[in-house]
């Protein structure tokens, strides 16, 4: 007896008890009779992934008995069973190493979530509206087969697309594995803090198209270019644990970590050294840095003197950093954030390759190396769809209606879609669109994997089972994917295993995954001296500087990350460790500079650009330049459950649509604003849990002479 018959026969023959509450037939509780052989107080650990970022960090869910709402044959009720009580890190796990971050111990609510899915949908509305009414499973897989089979009977293959997050994995190959079998192009990718120019860099500099590992735990000296790597960057969790361990060689040993940011993020908090930079130089001072070690300082465009000017750091501080890096080994930099999302980001990836190169980081003890990787499914962009609309859009847990500039008229192009499913546990500004939602399992219900391509020096591919029952009706969409193509009226050929466990266990096609492979040497490629993105170019800002005055910082929040985790309280209650605000947006200006602008803490701030505009009230903080200001990601949401809905603002709205040309992502930190006052503090503006910043960063770059 297969695990789905069994829930259909119990809860058949546990419909009979039901508990009048006050006589009224909606308040009637359907008990249904238990589902397992649970044992009353025995907790049982069971491993798991976290799916809230690329990390892939392994978890362990404590499972114990328990009373919890379902859903069962359209029938709401109550059942004993095994449910997941908390997450912790899985300590036998490569990535997390038994810790998670705090966004990894919140993933618990995504499975209880009032607002969570219970079955299928289908629009009973207007497009974008937000009514959907209930359908079956029967009825929602036959609708998509007969969307599926009438681009086929017009042969018009091509006009299917699937839109998904750009994760490794097997679930995004057996997307890109069916796309291929049905006729149709590879999937489309979409996320809004992307690294994939530094990818790209790395392949032409080392021969791996992938984020490196850097061997924190060993290195004696450090220094990061805008990278929050102890906060939201790439392995965040791997990361904190071995920078961890480095931080705790005694007096006199202790390794020095230096940071180079235009704001002071919770990772630059933490540095012994933060070095102040004009937004958009980043990679000219590790340019000038490797300058330096390579004797090639006295001339060039990368001279310190020359430097020095475009950058705002003293020449005497890049002289200093370049010989602390040299002498104090092993030394590896490390770039991300901001300098990765201007439009000369490309510049700054190979700039900081360089300067590893220079110091000889790479595969050496306190260095950086490269997991042995899968080759990836071959992926599309955004604008492919944007600029051409599919006539059959498939979309999976990926909301670029919220998590792009308004420019782009992401919402506008989607409803030119002519139907359009969803995959979503939630409502949300994308899957609002859709015709069809067809609710995923939670990932404490499914099968999961992951094989992340950062945070651990060997390769650490992973696989579980599902730790607890289903809730409700939802189904696990590779599953789902799977029944589709065995029903189609012509199905695709070769066939596919019939569920996701099976395509799990089938062998991967390359050996490249095995969990001990250690990282192999990487060909030592010369950067492309000759390509335009070694070349340093001016970063190109949106908006007059006269007109718009400062660099406007989008960043990824602490708690929301990206905006995808707003629907979660606890994330939402989570202060945010460098201004301890919780629940609202909130705009970072310099304390200084808001003195002489008659800006005081918590007063409302309208900030504009040339796309736009959004209000929020103000934090003075002392740790951004002055030239700046600096927004949170994450809230801002019209349609997002019931703790993310209509509370703050999306900074990402006003952005630019100015893009990296090199690949054609988001260059999210190119845009300039105007700020003003618009008015003053409200009781339920600025929601601070307490305390202040105590950091003061020298933004006069030594000279005293201005902010
Ligand atoms: S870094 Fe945090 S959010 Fe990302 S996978 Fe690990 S625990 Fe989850």
């Amino acid at each position: 007896m297969d695990r789905r018959h069994f829930i259909k026969l119990t809860a058949i023959s546990g419909t009979t008890a039901a508990l009048t509450a006050c006589g009224n037939p909606e308040n009637q509780i359907i008990r249904f009779i238990p589902e397992d052989d649970l044992v009353p107080g025995v907790a049982t650990w069971k491993p798991s992934i976290c799916p809230l970022c690329a990390a892939g960090c392994g978890v362990i869910a404590r499972v114990m008995e328990g009373d919890a709402e379902v859903f069962r044959n359209g029938k709401p009720g109550v059942i004993r069973m095994g449910l997941v009580k908390k997450l912790e890190g899985n300590p036998d796990d490569a990535i997390s190493q038994g810790k998670l971050c705090p966004r990894g111990q919140a993933a618990i609510q995504v499975t209880y979530h009032p607002d969570r899915l219970d079955q299928p949908k289908k629009r009973s509305g207007e497009r974008g509206g937000g009514q959907f009414a209930d359908i079956s499973w029967d009825e929602a897989i036959k609708e998509l087969v007969g969307q599926l089979d009438a681009l086929v009977a017009a042969n018009d293959q091509a006009s299917l697309a699937f839109l998904a997050k750009p994760r490794r994995g097997r679930r995004l190959e057996l997307v890109a594995d069916l796309l291929q079998r049905f006729g149709a192009k590879p999937p489309v990718t979409y996320e809004l803090f992307s690294d994939e120019v530094l990818r790209r860099a790395n392949s032409q500099s080392f021969g791996a198209h992938q984020l490196a590992t850097v061997d924190l735990e060993n290195a004696h000296y450090v220094i990061s270019f805008g990278a929050d790597f102890l906060g939201t960057w790439n392995s965040a969790v791997a990361q904190s644990v071995a920078y961890g361990r480095m931080r705790q060689a005694g007096p006199g040993a202790r390794p020095k970590f230096v940071h180079v940011d235009a704001r002071l993020t919770q990772t630059a908090a933490n540095a012994d050294e933060f070095v102040a930079c004009k937004p958009g130089t980043e990679g000219l001072l590790a340019m000038a840095m490797a300058a330096v070690l390579n004797k090639t300082a006295g001339a060039g465009d990368y001279a310190p003197a020359k430097v020095a000017e475009k950058t705002g750091v003293p020449v005497e501080k890049i002289e200093r950093l370049a010989r602390e890096f040299a002498a104090n080994g092993p030394s590896v930099a490390i770039v991300g954030g901001a300098p990765l999302a201007h439009t000369n980001a490309a510049f700054h990836a190979h700039a900081v390759n360089t300067l590893n190169l220079a110091a000889n980081a790479l595969n050496q003890s306190g260095g950086f190396s490269f997991v042995p990787q899968a080759t990836q499914a071959a992926t599309r962009p955004l604008t492919e769809i944007l600029d051409a609309a599919p006539k059959l859009l498939l979309i999976d847990d990926v909301n670029p209606v919220f998590a792009s500039p308004a420019s782009w008229k992401v919402a506008e192009a989607l409803k030119r879609v002519p139907f359009i499913v969803s995959f979503g546990s939630f409502v949300d500004e994308t899957s609002a669109l859709a015709d069809l939602i067809l609710p995923d399992h939670s990932f404490l219900e499914s099968w999961v994997e992951a094989a992340p391509e950062s945070g651990s020096a060997k390769a650490a591919p992973s696989k579980f089972g599902p730790v607890m029952r289903p809730l409700y009706d939802t189904r696990s969409t590779p599953d789902v994917l799977l029944d589709v193509s065995r029903k189609l009226a012509k199905p695709i050929a070769p066939a596919l295993p019939n569920t996701f466990e099976e395509y799990l266990s089938a062998p991967t096609p390359e050996v490249r995954l095995k969990p001990d492979a250690t990282s192999a040497p990487m060909a030592r490629l010369k950067p492309d001296a000759t390509s335009a993105s070694m070349t340093w170019t001016e970063p190109q800002f949106d908006g007059d500087a006269a007109q718009y005055p400062y660099h406007f910082l989008p960043f990824a929040s602490q708690a929301l990350y990206d905006g995808s985790l707003a629907h979660l309280p606890w994330l939402q209650e989570m202060p945010d460790p460098m201004s301890s605000a919780m629940w609202c947006s909130w705009v970072e200006i310099n304390e200084i500079k808001a003195g002489e602008l008659g800006i005081e803490m918590g007063d409302l701030i309208e900030v504009t650009s040339t796309q736009g505009s959004v209000r929020a009230h103000a934090f003075l903080n002392p740790g951004i330049a002055p030239d700046a200001v600096a927004m949170p990601v994450g809230q801002g949401h019209t349609n997002f459950t019931r703790y993310a809905s209509n509370r703050g603002v999306n900074p990402i709205a006003i952005l630019a649509p100015a893009t990296i040309a090199e690949t054609g992502t988001l260059a999210w930190s190119a845009t300039r604003v105007k700020i003003a006052k618009v008015g003053g503090p409200d009781k339920d503006g600025l929601i601070l849990f307490g305390g202040a910043t105590r950091e003061r960063p020298d933004w006069t770059h030594g000279r005293g002479d201005e902010h």
